[in-house]
């Protein structure tokens, strides 16, 4: 979508979404007063620019643009052997989000700690270079849904949708297929376990993180529930849960813990 200099809302279709493809690209110019009682705030602005341009571009935005997301060092092949130490599998939902995961893969260098990143297709959509670096950075990407449904209300084609999707996304970003998924608020039956070859992961630990915005609390639920072996429910798209991490590495890490991704644990328990 664009505005014309008039203030009209030109739409444009790519070949063979409204047309049959040989029609090629489609387009439409709505005039200005027929869109306007319909614009946000922002399109408002966007629109105001177009007509009146050369003033100050002021499109709403509350925050300032993140700096690009940096991958940290790959820490190598990966020598854990879970079934002589004492491993554990941290897990962030719900990313990439920006800026926390880019802090988090800092905090999670810092330790030379490895995790496990289900993400939502949707947010890899907007935000590929965030998984291009949890993977570079030595990370595992996991599929977390398009866009967050209760799978288990979908019916088999929704769901195979849902996981393809994100496995699309995650390949483009990373070049590589993720071989985990997590099914959204654990919803999972035979259903959906019929339409993918995903593994499904759940967990052992749950922060409940997204209830209290406290990182002390949510480093204190983790620490205080965590066994060898366990699988830890974190969500990298709150301020509080990334700033509970350096807590939470520091401690487990003096308790004798490892820090390892899911599909790691699961290879050499
Ligand atoms: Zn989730």
């Amino acid at each position: 979508m664009s505005f014309t200099s008039d203030g009209g809302l030109k739409i444009s279709f790519d070949r063979g979404t409204v047309a049959v493809p040989p029609a090629g690209r489609i387009s439409v110019t709505l005039p200005k007063a027929t869109v306007t009682p319909f614009l946000s705030d922002f399109g408002s602005r966007a629109q105001h620019q177009t007509t009146h341009p050369g003033g100050k571009l002021d499109l709403g935005a509350t925050e300032t643009p993140a700096q690009t997301v940096t991958a940290q060092p790959d820490p190598g092949k990966d020598t854990t052997n879970c079934s002589k130490v004492k491993c554990i599998a941290l897990t962030f939902d719900d990313g990439p989000a920006v800026p926390y995961t880019g802090t988090l893969l800092e905090y999670l260098a810092q330790y030379k700690a490895r995790a496990t990143f289900f993400v939502v297709g949707q947010n890899v959509a907007t935000h590929p270079e965030v998984v291009r670096a949890e993977m570079k950075s030595g990370h595992e990407v996991g599929n977390h849904s398009w866009n967050h449904p209760v799978l288990t209300n979908l019916s088999s084609a929704q769901i195979r949708s849902q996981l393809e999707r994100t496995t699309a996304a995650i390949k483009a970003a990373t070049g590589q297929e993720p071989t985990l998924f997590r099914p959204p608020y654990g919803a999972i039956d035979g259903k959906v376990r019929a339409v993918t070859s995903l593994s499904p992961v759940l967990w052992t630990v749950d922060t409940e993180d997204w209830k209290y915005p406290n990182a002390a609390k949510v480093a204190q639920s983790v620490i205080s529930q965590a066994k060898a072996d366990g699988v830890v429910l974190i969500h990298d798209i709150h301020a509080t849960s990334v700033a509970a991490v350096p807590e939470i590495l520091r401690t487990l890490t003096a308790q004798g813990y490892h820090f390892v991704t899911v599909s790691h644990l699961r290879a050499t328990l």
